[in-house]
């Protein structure tokens, strides 16, 4: 299953990824992190990438492409892999199709998470901090309770709001997101790649649709790691979904087939399910943890 994953900034991009390197048990490739680590190992490529760096150009694609390459020739990868940060604009993913084509290990999904821009908007600005404690609070959704007092001061906590996270900087980000992914998504759509998937709801669900959208079976591990809601309410008939999620637990420990990963199988799974239902007894307690962004 090699697959590159899309999502606006907030959208639960990080959180999902994480679920799917441990589910499908394939790596997330990051060209971030690439990029570090060859910097810190110092390789050829690494060496090029802090020069580029230190003189502060942006690295080029083809830096990058080389260390996906070599990324690419371990093992663990043999079983597929999900991309995350690349690429992010329409050259990139044009050289990215011929790199892949190259090494006979062509795409099987690009998956977009789609969330409502003024529903992030409104999200990501009621994130709040504690100047004492460093505690993340959303006003929307998880608020310092009652009478809560922070565990540093023994006063209340004492709520600050990022610079960045305030409405007219997180539209921006957006915007620009929005402009540069744009032509991505026709690109992927063009090829038959894109699935597009309802990124709004318990964390849990969106999973769920996740892998309907991948025609991959993902258990559900034991511990609900991560959490956040964006739309509680969405979600309140019990359904199909649900049974399917329950049947699914007992067999929880075993390690998904990937085989099943054509994408024929995807697409017919890959139909946007809105907001049909959250796992009774999952919690819906709905925080936003300070990491997603
Ligand atoms: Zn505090």
């Amino acid at each position: 299953m090699r697959i590159v994953l899309l999502g606006a900034p907030g959208s639960g991009k990080g959180t999902q990824a994480q679920r799917l390197v441990e589910r499908a048990g394939i790596p997330q490739i990051s060209t971030g992190d690439l990029l570090r680590a060859a910097v810190a190992r110092g390789s050829e490529l690494g060496r090029q990438a802090r020069e580029a760096m230190e003189g502060g150009r942006l690295v080029d694609d083809s830096l990058v492409l080389g260390m996906i390459r070599e990324r690419l020739g371990e093992p663990d990868t043999r079983r597929g892999f999900i991309l995350d940060g690349f690429p992010r604009n329409l050259a990139q993913a044009h050289a990215l199709e011929r790199l892949l084509e190259a090494l006979q290990q062509p795409l099987d999904a690009v998956v977009q998470l789609e969330v409502d821009y003024r529903e992030l908007v409104r999200r990501i600005s009621g994130r709040r901090t504690c100047a004492d404690c460093g505690r993340v609070f959303n006003m929307l959704t998880s608020p310092p309770a009652a009478g809560e007092l922070c565990p540093k001061t023994a006063a209340p906590h004492r709520l600050t709001q990022r610079p960045d996270d305030n409405e007219a900087t997180v539209t921006e980000r957006l915007r620009v997101y929005d402009e540069k992914t744009r032509p991505l998504i026709d690109f992927y759509r063009a090829r038959g790649l894109l699935r597009v998937i309802d990124a709004e709801g318990h964390v849990d669900e969106v999973t769920r649709r996740l892998a309907r959208a991948l025609g991959a079976p993902l258990r559900a591990p034991r511990r609900t790691r991560g959490a956040g809601t964006v739309k509680a309410a969405a979600s309140k008939r019990a359904s199909a979904g649900a049974a399917r999620a329950r049947s699914g637990r007992t067999a929880r420990r075993k390690r998904p087939s990937l085989r099943s990963s054509r994408s024929k199988a995807a697409a017919k799974t890959a139909r946007v399910a809105r907001g049909k239902s959250r796992r009774p007894g999952s919690s819906g307690r709905g925080r936003l943890k300070g990491k997603r962004r």
